[in-house]
């Protein structure tokens, strides 16, 4: 059976190496002429998401990621601030957490190494159709095509696969616009070093301002102690931050920033809302090649409404089909589970090819068909969890979301005060500032 997958993405790229290792002819092809020419953030891998790696591609490959990734069972708590950088409360204990963080790179990279020679960069879909003996086809913006037998769209949120299925769009913008962007945290001050601690901390204020500072620390807490194997980018602890805005035409001008230019203009804003200086040290102090500017698109969080057409030998998976915001944290693994189930429902067609052109045809529509039904509840789940510090985060820019979030903030500041001061186990908070 020959495969071919649009987009070597995360997920596109876990489907090629699962397809290659089970000895199935595979091409996998991407817009893209360089795989480390993606996103300078970090993924959270959920302990599903690494067993679908497990099953999709070989042990190795998962060793190396673990051993460049940082075990979220290692850092402290997370912290809620105020944009006063008053504290608010702590997220659940993370020492049973089986998650890690890994660099995007790195894990584009170690898939794309899978993959190997049936990875194709620099090759631009137009578009898919089936020729006029109903086989698979793809088009490429140079003019050429190729069939196959089963044509997987994994060429995420614009999906060209995704569209041509369901006649339309399969996402639109949540209202947010994001940025993100890293800060080494040997570049911060004492005291700001001292209250973001070795952990995340995630800061809403009123008008739907947001910041997010993830710790990622993959050669300190590595989730595998194997330094012979890690790949990571990152090299030291550092803050991979995403600031949110709810988007409006006056945000529109941000998207069109790069760099120092982007970094200014996105302190401002921040100032603009009353966020002190402290709490902007994280964007202020970032590295500006690395700060970059994109919008949030979802779909529906209706299972019902994902993957909207009838089963084929053209399908789609990841975002193309459920575009998440990164408030999940979870579109990558998402995409990843999606990728180790479409390689077991194809697992069980064993012999379908033997029986002639109707049988495979029914066989593979037969397993797109359960394949599809499991990513309309994957997606709807992620969409769920993903979309509510969205709605949350937009409520706050209403004028009772804005007045309920500017009287609780201090209310809860006293709150995690005096419990810091009087509840505290010794273990924790080492260093928190609770001004
Ligand atoms: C700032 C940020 C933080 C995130 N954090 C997390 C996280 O912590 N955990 C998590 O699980 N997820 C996270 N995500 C989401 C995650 O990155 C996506 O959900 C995930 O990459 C989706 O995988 P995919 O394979 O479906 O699509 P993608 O990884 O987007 O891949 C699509 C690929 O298709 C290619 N392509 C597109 N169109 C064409 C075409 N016409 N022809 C050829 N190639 C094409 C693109 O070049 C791309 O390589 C985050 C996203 C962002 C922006």
């Amino acid at each position: 059976m020959r495969v071919v997958v649009v987009g070597g993405g995360i997920g596109g790229l876990a489907l090629g190496a699962g397809l290659r290792r089970r000895g199935h002819r595979v091409a996998v092809f991407d817009r893209d002429t360089d795989v480390a020419a993606t996103g300078g953030y970090h993924i959270t891998l959920d302990r599903r998401a690494q067993s679908a790696l497990e099953r999709s591609v070989a042990p190795e490959v998962v060793r190396r990621l673990l051993a460049s990734a940082s075990a979220l069972r290692l850092r402290g708590r997370d912290a809620f601030w105020d944009r006063r950088g008053r504290l608010l409360g702590h997220g659940p204990d993370l020492a049973d957490s089986g998650s890690v963080d890994v660099d995007r790179i790195t894990l584009r990279t170690l898939l794309a190494d899978a993959v190997g020679e049936d990875l194709e960069l620099g090759r631009e879909v137009s578009g898919v159709d089936r020729d006029g003996h109903g086989t698979p086809r793809v088009a490429f913006a140079d003019g050429t095509r190729v069939t196959a037998d089963l044509v997987v769209g994994a060429d995420g949120a614009h999906s060209v696969v995704a569209r041509h299925l369901a006649a339309g769009p399969t996402n639109r913008p949540a209202g947010i616009i994001g940025f993100c962007g890293r800060t080494r945290r040997a570049d911060l001050g004492p005291a700001e070093r001292r209250r973001l601690g070795p952990r995340s901390s995630t800061a809403v204020a009123p008008r739907g301002t947001a910041l997010y500072a993830g710790f990622h620390d993959p050669v300190g807490n590595a989730a595998l102690d194997a330094p012979e194997l890690r790949m990571s980018v990152t090299t030291e602890p550092t803050y991979i931050w995403g600031a949110m805005l709810p988007e409006s035409a006056r945000t529109d001008p941000l998207r069109g920033l790069i760099g120092a230019g982007l970094q200014a203009a996105l302190l401002s804003r921040f100032r603009s809302h009353g966020w002190a200086e402290s709490t902007l040290e994280v964007i202020a102090r970032a590295d500006p090649a690395s700060i970059a500017a994109f919008r949030f698109n979802a779909a529906s969080t209706r299972a019902a409404d994902l993957a909207p057409w009838s089963p084929g030998r053209i399908t789609a998976l990841g975002d193309a089909v459920h575009a998440v915001p990164p408030t999940a944290g979870m579109g990558a693994g998402a995409a990843i589970r999606d990728a180790a189930d479409l390689l077991d429902r194809l697992d069980r067609l064993d012999g379908a090819a033997d029986g002639g052109t109707a049988a495979l045809d029914d066989a593979l529509t037969d397993a797109v068909g359960r394949f599809e039904a499991g990513m309309r509840e994957r997606g709807s789940e992620v969409l769920t969890l993903g979309m509510r510090p969205v709605r949350w985060i937009l409520a706050t820019d209403t004028l009772i979301g804005a007045a309920a979030t500017t009287v609780a903030a201090p209310v809860l500041a006293a709150a995690a005060s005096w419990s810091g001061r009087f509840g505290r186990r010794p273990s924790e908070g080492a260093g928190e500032q609770v001004q």
